[in-house]
């Protein structure tokens, strides 16, 4: 009906925002954990496109700042809310973009809550991974008889600058699957949330082995859900291709160094490495330098694809809002900052053609129609 219309008006409009072509950004602000809610917020003011901390004059002479974000989220956004503001950007992967959503921010400033959820079995508090796999797995059913989609997952971790299969069960093993860049991990076809949930209990139990301490290891490593999409059109077989890493980023506090010492020393280096490898490249593609430094970290390496002007990028900052973490919120507000300045070409639909352009002509407005009805 006209809702309907008025709606898809409104993921039309979104696109062409999305085309622009700036690397979105995001903020979330944790909520105070426990028994802390009694204590003062650095946070002064959430707005649906700005936050503003309070700044002792240590840190600056005003003492408010405003830092300005695509959107932000106070500490009582829900995981729903959270995700709704993604879903037109996931839902390109079916059109054949490639997207990539780092999560980045200090440990314990909530990276893990919005990429995974506190609890895989809570449908309420479920995260940003299962949401976005949920809803191709939607939109590919609302579109099966225009055309018709594989979906499969890969699970890396890198730590140390060395990369880990999580899914490893020795079943599927691609290097190189039509022509894209695959890592050398397992590719697992997915094709219900029920297959989607098993395996990140088995990405998540993989992660855990071989370390004594989970969390601390957690925070020190790069975790990424990629999602690779093949759609085929049922009349003229044309074929696109999308994929969306869906990244939760090690740590980015700074190392102390007086603490560091051995093996915290060598992770936090590796950590610095490839964080700072992430900000070289946002900083080469901000100024439009024709060499663009993906081969210095293994995280840069991986993303190079989803990177760029082929790509949709959004970067999901978070902050913790005790005033003893200011120092951290600062930097990472003065990164987000840097990243949203970065402007990169309109994205690229990755597409294969086996037929005339008019037959592709046709489908689009079938699959325009189709959507306009529902
Ligand atoms: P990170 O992955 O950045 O180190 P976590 O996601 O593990 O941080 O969050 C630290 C703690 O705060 C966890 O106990 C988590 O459940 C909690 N937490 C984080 N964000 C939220 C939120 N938006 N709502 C409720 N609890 C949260
Ligand atoms: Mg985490």
């Amino acid at each position: 009906g006209y809702h309907k219309v008025i709606e898809e008006n409104r993921k039309l409009y979104n696109q062409v925002q999305d085309l622009k072509g700036n690397i979105r950004v995001y903020c979330r602000v944790r909520p105070f954990l426990g028994d802390q809610q009694s204590h003062n917020s650095s946070v002064s003011n959430v707005e649906e496109g700005s936050i503003s901390i309070l700044t002792p004059f240590k840190y600056s002479k005003e003492e408010k700042k405003t830092f300005n974000f695509n959107r932000a989220f106070g500490p009582s956004a829900t995981q729903a809310e959270v995700f709704s503001d993604m879903q037109p950007l996931v839902r390109s992967v079916l059109d054949g973009y490639n997207v990539c959503i780092f999560a980045y921010g200090q440990t314990g400033s909530g990276k893990t809550h919005t990429m995974s959820g506190p609890d895989e079995l809570n449908e309420e508090t479920i995260g940003v991974n299962y949401r976005a796999l949920r809803d191709l797995f939607l939109l590919s059913e609302q579109r099966k008889d225009i055309i018709s989609y594989d979906i499969s997952v890969q699970m890396l971790e890198i730590y140390n600058e060395q990369v880990r299969d999580l899914l490893t069960i020795d079943e599927i093993r691609n290097s190189s699957q039509n022509g894209i860049n695959v890592p050398e991990a397992s590719l697992i076809p997915v094709s219900s949330t029920s297959d989607v949930i098993s395996l990140m209990n088995l990405g998540h139990k993989n992660r855990a082995v071989g370390s004594t301490a989970m969390n601390d290891r957690s925070s020190r490593s790069h975790s990424c859900l990629t999602v690779h999409v093949q759609g085929k059109y049922s009349t003229s077989g044309t074929t696109i291709r999308g994929s969306m890493h869906l990244v939760d980023l090690a740590g980015s506090e700074r190392a102390d160094k007086s603490e560091a010492r051995g093996d915290r020393l060598k992770e936090a280096q590796h950590i610095n490495k490839s964080l700072s490898a992430l900000g070289d490249v946002i900083a080469s593609l901000a100024s439009k330098n024709a060499h663009v430094p993906y081969r210095n970290s293994k995280l840069t390496q991986l993303l190079q694809d989803s990177l760029g002007g082929q790509a949709k990028t959004l970067m999901f900052v978070h902050i913790s809002p005790e005033l003893e973490a200011l120092g951290e919120t600062l930097s990472t507000l003065k990164f987000a900052e840097r990243v949203s300045t970065v402007e990169l070409g309109a994205a690229k639909v990755n597409k294969y053609n086996n037929n005339s352009d008019v037959k592709e002509l046709k489908e689009q407005i079938a699959s325009l129609k189709a959507a306009m009805a529902r």
